[in-house]
């Protein structure tokens, strides 16, 4: 067996092997697909932090991503974007003072045995205090802020023990995984000590995992894959309805796969672009 998976294919998998299917063996999407602007604006803000790592324009990488302006879109904005890194960028030199930036926004490709090459794109790695630590960057407008709900998520989540592995076989040594939340809020009326108009928040969790956390990790990863290499040699995808009300193919799957619902309210895409950006 020979195959090449990240984390978001995964899951993807575990939580419906024929939406795995449907979006990655088949690349299908939406043909409808309205303009995402929580997850456009997430990139835009990823392009942004990683130019201004660079030392490039942080404007012209937001815009590149961003492109037209969305009419009445108040919150996903050129100008408020740019206000997002330059709170992050803040943030950081405030709570991470000297930190050396080691790589941003690169896709390193980790052996896992068995012939599984697990991919791990990580937003950032910083060497900072004599610890080297990958920085991973959450977008979110969610009203509840940053609080307790927001990071609990995070301590049982597989993408926390998948980039402390990558960052030990790139390194040799993980301090701990940075997670940094950028919350962007608007509001009409200043609202529990939050002024009117735009406003962002940002805060941060570490995380860590023991290296038997990291073993078990692995040998889950591996079963996992083993499972769906198994689907793709016999073309036999399992289904997971209770997921079905927020699922894309819902109208596909309803009409057990209708050519004619799928030329029309589908589209072919290339479902890999992300790791290629
Ligand atoms: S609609 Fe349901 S069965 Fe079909 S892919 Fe989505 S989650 Fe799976």
């Amino acid at each position: 067996m020979s195959m090449k998976i990240d984390h978001s294919q995964l899951s993807t998998y575990q939580q419906c092997p024929e939406k795995y299917c449907l979006s990655y063996e088949k690349q299908l999407t939406r043909a409808d697909d309205q303009v995402n602007m929580p997850m456009l604006g997430g990139k835009a803000i990823h392009a942004g932090i990683a130019s201004h790592a660079k030392k490039q324009s942080v404007p012209d990488a937001i815009k590149a991503v961003l492109g037209q302006p969305q009419a009445g879109e108040r919150l996903y904005t050129l100008p408020n974007l740019i206000k997002a890194v330059r709170e992050y960028a803040d943030y950081m030199s405030l709570n991470f003072p000297g930190a050396e930036m080691l790589q941003t926004e690169k896709l390193h490709e980790m052996d896992l045995g068995d012939g599984i090459t697990f991919e791990v794109k990580k937003d950032a790695v910083m060497r900072w205090n004599g610890g080297v630590y990958p920085v991973e960057i959450k977008t979110t407008a969610r009203s509840a802020g940053l609080d307790q709900t927001f990071w609990k998520r995070w301590e049982y989540d597989e993408q926390v023990a998948a980039q402390i592995a990558s960052c030990i076989k790139e390194y040799e040594e993980c301090a701990g995984l940075i997670l940094v939340g950028i919350r962007l809020a608007y509001r009409q009326r200043a609202y529990r000590g939050e002024p009117a108009g735009f406003h962002v928040e940002v805060s941060h969790q570490e995380y860590n995992r023991t290296s038997e956390q990291l073993v078990d990790w692995m040998v889950n990863v591996r079963g996992w894959v083993k499972k769906l290499a198994e689907d793709k040699r016999s073309a036999t995808w399992g289904r997971h309805k209770s997921l079905c009300g927020w699922c894309d193919f819902d109208d596909l799957c309803k009409t057990c796969g209708d050519g004619e619902v799928m030329r029309t309210l589908y589209k072919q895409h290339d479902a890999y672009k992300y790791l290629k950006e």
